[in-house]
């Protein structure tokens, strides 16, 4: 720094020789340009820092946040809103169940014939059937009508693997991943839409309701036993294979966190205490917040920039939608303020949400020499050529300050979800395990980001706890979990405990 200023001072004094001058002026610059850069790089890193000592403070506050959300309605950025799930899968489960997964533009229905602890998963199929997009604004009925009719069709061309006892009605488990209040396992009204659908006379509805109507219209009687979202269903598909899940973490486009409470721990919950004592919560946990984030300036400037104005904050720092965009943030600021890319700002890099995560995820993991995918993704993404193998490295080097932030802060949140259920210790004779299924394509892909969350969380916990804890991925969770909630939530159960 103080060399730069010293170099602008000849650099004035020099005004008389200006051919000189020029060259003097550029040299010194292009240096400078390097170390302002270099600047902007590393007090961002030094703002994202998380230390051990601030993750616990970070754990700590999602602990407290989650007894507040539990004490009263509105007590929390958290929701922790009850799921009225309160029977998990155990593995018993038997007979043919359905489920339909609906939260994008495409909807999938899938079928399993489950065969008990014996014979688990006889067969399942699935079928993926994409959503026009003027169904994504139009009515209910048109919505619904369709969806229940492929499900028809579905049921239509069912082999003889699949059996129903006689006299039983189907059952299906809904995963509806849009905002909804619920009232029962199987009902709860639409709050609004998100992800581009838009449809004015369903939402208030229940949407269960609607769904049920639509079935009878196309002549299928099929009863649907459970409604939830795709992070309950995790925890459902996670349970079913291992006894020992307590909690699952979605880490995708978005991030959410749903754990299984004691119900007596719920102050806000005045219903009659379930039979099996549990109550499975879904936290919202991607609209956790804490002074203790390390928060940045890129980050306040993302959050003003989108729909959800300071919502969602922890998913802002966190999920696969954000991770490549904040990358995005810093590089522009570097290109803008110490021409990182040369001297013309490139336009691409002006474009919102233009570097994807995935985009990230490839230049943070290039093993080669040169770097080449880095090279190869400027060049395609960003319509930047001929960078240098020392520019690319820098690159690499803010996908991993982004990428590590995000993976500790996960892993600080899932100590809270352990710290609330006291797990984060381990007690005198205790020898239970637990375990945290984990699913969504941030998690599944991003390998960097994965191995950080899982060694902080070993960091975190110390060695010996650590062996208690496990972290699985439960793969498509959302889609068999909610087969298995239809299962466990059946109309036939009571009959047959009795
Ligand atoms: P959703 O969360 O939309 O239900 P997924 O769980 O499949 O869907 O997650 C998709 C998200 O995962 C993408 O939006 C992206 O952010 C992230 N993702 C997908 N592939 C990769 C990848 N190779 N590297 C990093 N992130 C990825
Ligand atoms: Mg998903």
């Amino acid at each position: 720094m103080g060399k730069a200023v010293v170099g602008a001072t000849v650099v004035c004094a020099a005004v008389v020789c200006a051919g000189a001058a020029l060259y003097v002026r550029h040299r010194m610059r292009s240096s400078g340009k390097w170390a302002r850069a270099m600047a902007i790089l590393n007090e961002f890193e030094e703002k994202c820092g998380t230390p051990i000592s601030k993750l616990q403070l970070v754990a700590d506050a999602m602990t407290v946040e989650m007894h507040a959300g539990l004490a009263s309605e509105g007590g929390s950025k958290l929701k922790m809103l009850i799921s009225y799930v309160d029977n998990l899968p155990t593995g018993d489960e038997e007979g043919l169940f359905y489920a339909l997964d609906l939260g994008g533009t495409n909807f999938r229905v899938l079928r399993i014939q489950l065969g008990g602890k014996e014979g688990r998963v006889v067969k399942q199929e699935f079928e993926e059937v994409s959503i026009p997009p003027h169904l994504m604004t139009g009515t209910s009925d048109e919505l619904f009508d369709y969806i229940a009719e492929a499900l028809a069709k579905f049921v239509a061309t069912e082999s003889e693997d699949f059996h129903l006892p006689p006299g039983r009605q189907k059952e299906l488990g809904f995963t509806f991943s849009f905002p909804v209040r619920q009232m029962s396992i199987a009902s709860g009204n639409l709050l609004k839409w998100t992800k581009g659908f838009s449809i004015e006379d369903a939402v208030g509805q229940d949407i269960v309701g609607e769904l049920t109507r639509a079935m009878e219209r196309k002549g299928l009687d099929m009863r649907v036993t459970a409604l939830v979202n795709d992070t309950i269903g995790t925890l459902a598909g996670g349970r079913y294979y291992n006894n020992d899940v307590i909690a699952a973490v979605i880490l995708g486009t978005g991030t959410n966190a749903a754990y299984v409470e004691r119900a007596h721990a719920i102050p806000k919950w005045h219903g009659l205490l379930p039979k099996s004592g549990d109550m499975v919560i879904n936290m919202e946990w991607g609209n956790f917040r804490s002074s203790h984030l390390p928060l940045t300036e890129y980050d306040q400037e993302l959050d003003a920039e989108t729909l959800n104005v300071g919502e969602q904050k922890f998913e802002k720092m966190i999920s696969g939608m954000y991770l490549g965009e904040i990358v995005r943030r810093v590089l522009h600021k570097m290109a803008e303020e110490a021409a990182f890319f040369g001297d013309v700002i490139p336009p691409k890099l002006q474009i919102p949400f233009v570097l994807r995560t995935p985009h990230m995820s490839a230049m943070h993991h290039d093993t080669s020499p040169d770097l080449k995918v880095v090279g190869s993704k400027l060049k395609d993404i960003l319509e930047i050529s001929n960078t240098s193998l020392k520019t690319r490295k820098k690159v690499v080097e803010l996908c991993d300050i982004v990428a590590t932030r995000a993976a500790r802060l996960s892993a600080a949140g899932i100590l809270g979800i352990l710290k609330k259920l006291g797990k984060d210790k381990v007690r005198d004779g205790e020898k239970q395990k637990s375990a945290i299924a984990m699913d969504g394509g941030l998690y599944e892909h991003y390998s960097k980001f994965s191995s950080c969350m899982e060694s902080t969380l070993k960091e975190l916990l110390g060695e010996e706890v650590s062996k208690s804890i496990a972290i699985e991925h439960s793969n498509d969770g959302s889609g068999i979990g909610a087969a298995l909630l239809a299962a466990s939530h059946s109309q036939y159960l009571e009959v047959e405990e009795s």
